[in-house]
């Protein structure tokens, strides 16, 4: 079906000023005067004190991130899915090993577990797009090691649940949760959960960097010192590699950014929060919507909603200017890289990928952006 810019329509229920209107997805500029001058001196005191690898500023940014998830315990890494892949291997995984992850995440988690050399297990999803416990529990064989719940969306999984299961069946808990920085469940934050667990701060995520970096939280001294030497080669005392490793250091001027990007978090997830308000006001009962039980308080990296004929939707509100994605319109094991390779159950999930659409709702967005959206949304199923 062809889609055309229904014009007579435009007209007579829209303001002239739709024709030309653009809601962008994300807005990476740094247009708060205030803001800008922050970080520009952020990274003027980098330039000055020139301990720009793992300077102060690395440390202090681990501290901060540490002490608000509740840990003992944070590395500052270069990615997220260097804090991925670098925690399975503190925790010594084996080739061989089954580590069970959702279907549905960004494939940077399967890239992860493979790469440590474990076999991915991809567990089906609740209709909340998180991982369903039960299908956990339906894959587990002598062979899993770890459990990777992955914080979708920026809502914290069942994880009372997900303990659990962990606790009967000895197995490790690594938290991915990338997009859910000062998220929580009943009132623990992400991040406090698992034996470990992993942040990415790269620019699209809520609390960003202005270029690649991640973080791994844990309260194993352990873990925390295989990490200190596995994010630069292996090596102790930066000279004796210990163990095959990469370079995965965190970048000082990205740490100095996040320091300052962390003093705003609360108010980005709170105008994040209000935009999820308004979207639920101008579109309940025209798609499905996320919903926030009462154990939950989501951060919304993502705004995703679950829509019939998604396809045209997404291409009808392209056409009128509204950005959208789909994260992701394949399911991990849907992979070419993973088709042979890995393992698992996921109707749910098989169903669900057909459906989703993420719509602009970055903190940047006006009442009126998020009307306009909402009301192309219900233009498209009238
Ligand atoms: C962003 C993301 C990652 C990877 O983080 P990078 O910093 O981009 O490497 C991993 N898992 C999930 C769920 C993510 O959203």
């Amino acid at each position: 079906m062809k889609l055309n810019k229904p014009k007579t329509l435009d007209r007579i229920s829209s303001p002239a000023d739709e024709a030309t209107r653009k809601v962008a997805f994300l807005d990476l500029r740094i247009t708060d005067e205030r803001e800008r001058q922050e970080l520009l001196s952020a990274v003027e005191a980098v330039f000055r004190h020139g301990r720009i690898v793992l300077g102060p500023e690395v440390e202090q940014f681990e501290q901060k991130m540490a002490r608000y998830c509740g840990r003992k315990y944070a590395v500052g890494v270069n990615s997220g899915t260097d804090a991925l892949f670098l925690t399975l291997k503190s925790l010594g995984i084996n080739p061989g090993d089954e580590i069970i992850t959702t279907a549905l995440s960004w494939v940077a988690t399967a890239n992860a577990i493979a790469l440590a050399g474990a076999v991915p297990v991809f567990a089906d999803i609740r209709d909340d797009l998180n991982i369903d416990p039960a299908s956990v529990e339906r894959l587990i064989t002598p062979r899993t090691r770890a459990i990777m719940p992955v914080h979708y969306t920026g809502k914290v999984c069942a994880m009372d649940e997900i303990m659990k299961l962990a606790e009967e069946h000895r197995l490790a808990v690594v938290e991915d949760a990338s997009q859910a920085f000062g998220a929580r469940y009943k009132g623990r934050v992400a991040g406090q959960f698992g034996k470990a667990a992993c942040f990415s701060m790269n620019p699209m995520k809520v609390l960003a960097a202005c270029g690649e970096a991640g973080l791994v939280v844990t309260d194993e001294k352990e873990i925390y010192d295989r990490l200190q030497a596995l994010r630069y080669n292996g090596t102790v005392n930066k000279e004796t590699c210990v163990e095959v490793s990469l370079n995965g250091r965190i970048d000082t001027l990205q740490a100095a950014i996040l320091l300052k990007r962390f003093d705003r978090l609360d108010g980005i997830v709170s105008k994040r929060r209000e935009i999820a308000g308004w979207y639920k006001e101008l579109l309940g009962g025209v798609v499905e919507l996320p919903a926030e039980g009462k154990d939950s308080f989501d951060v919304y990296y993502t705004y995703t909603i679950q829509a019939d004929r998604r396809d045209e939707l997404k291409a009808f509100l392209e056409e009128w200017g509204i950005e959208t994605k789909i994260q992701h319109p394949y399911l991990m094991g849907q992979q070419p890289a993973y088709r042979q390779s890995s393992r698992g159950e996921y109707p749910n999930a098989l169903r669900l990928v057909k459906r989703i659409l993420c719509i602009p709702a970055h903190e940047k967005l006006e009442r009126s952006d998020v009307e306009y959206v909402a009301r192309n949304i219900r233009r498209f199923y009238q």
